[in-house]
């Protein structure tokens, strides 16, 4: 993972949630305040652009900026979520132009971990950890099963990542949500696909997309 790697993921990522804005906020308008594609699409070009006018040495500080971008401009839970998530990520990684997949796997983790700890949200909870939490373990196996040597490495990682975080963003539709918004809607929230698990799969996505080329 080098820096172009990192601003092209964050692109392709600003990209995805750009078109899915509508579908994004659909999902957000049975269950939230259909408000989630316009919290994303905002703060993934907010991201876009404060890149755009910045020379991060390395991935890790692409991704710290991108989540301090994420904090400040997006208003809805998912702000906070995501740019502590992106933050953690761009904190965790050694410094330096390039980090190997292994250290990135471990961003990612840290990543996670950051967002449960501000979020205080479970497997099962109905929310981004149900995907963002099986991308990273299937991240870890796949490198373990594979290794990490060179981008190619990564890019299978990546792919396993997205594809556990599909199973994991439609592993929401029978679960009654326990944390945010759609929370209160208690057993009203079952049979919807939550919103902020399908942006974390679009997240996941993108990366596989982004490392594959
Ligand atoms: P808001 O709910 O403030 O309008 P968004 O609509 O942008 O914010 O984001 C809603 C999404 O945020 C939900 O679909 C859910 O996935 C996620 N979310 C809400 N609360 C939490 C939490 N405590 N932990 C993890 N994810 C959460
Ligand atoms: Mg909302
Ligand atoms: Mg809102």
């Amino acid at each position: 993972m080098d820096v172009a790697l990192a601003r092209a993921w964050l692109d392709a990522a600003a990209d995805a949630l750009a078109a899915r804005t509508e579908e994004l906020t659909s999902l957000d308008a049975a269950i939230g305040d259909s408000d989630h594609g316009v919290n994303m699409n905002r703060g993934f070009g907010a991201v876009r652009t404060a890149l755009a006018g910045a020379s991060p040495a390395g991935p890790g500080a692409v991704f710290t900026l991108a989540g301090t971008t994420l904090v400040s401009k997006v208003g809805g839970a998912s702000g906070p979520l995501y740019g502590s998530a992106f933050r953690a990520l761009g904190k965790a990684l050694p410094e330096g132009a390039e980090v190997d997949a292994a250290a990135f796997g471990a961003g990612l983790r840290a990543g996670l971990d950051a967002l449960v700890k501000l979020g205080g949200a479970a497997p099962g909870d109905k929310t981004i950890v149900d995907a963002y939490a099986p991308a990273v373990d299937a991240y870890d196996a796949a490198l373990r099963e594979h290794g990490g040597d060179g981008d190619g490495g990564l890019a299978a990682a990546a792919r396993a990542a997205a594809g556990a975080a599909a199973e994991g963003m439609r592993a929401t539709v029978p679960l009654q949500a326990r944390k945010g918004r759609a929370s209160y809607l208690g057993e009203r929230s079952i049979g919807h696909q939550d919103p902020g698990a399908t942006s974390t799969w679009l997240i996941f996505q993108a990366l596989a997309d982004a490392a594959a080329t």
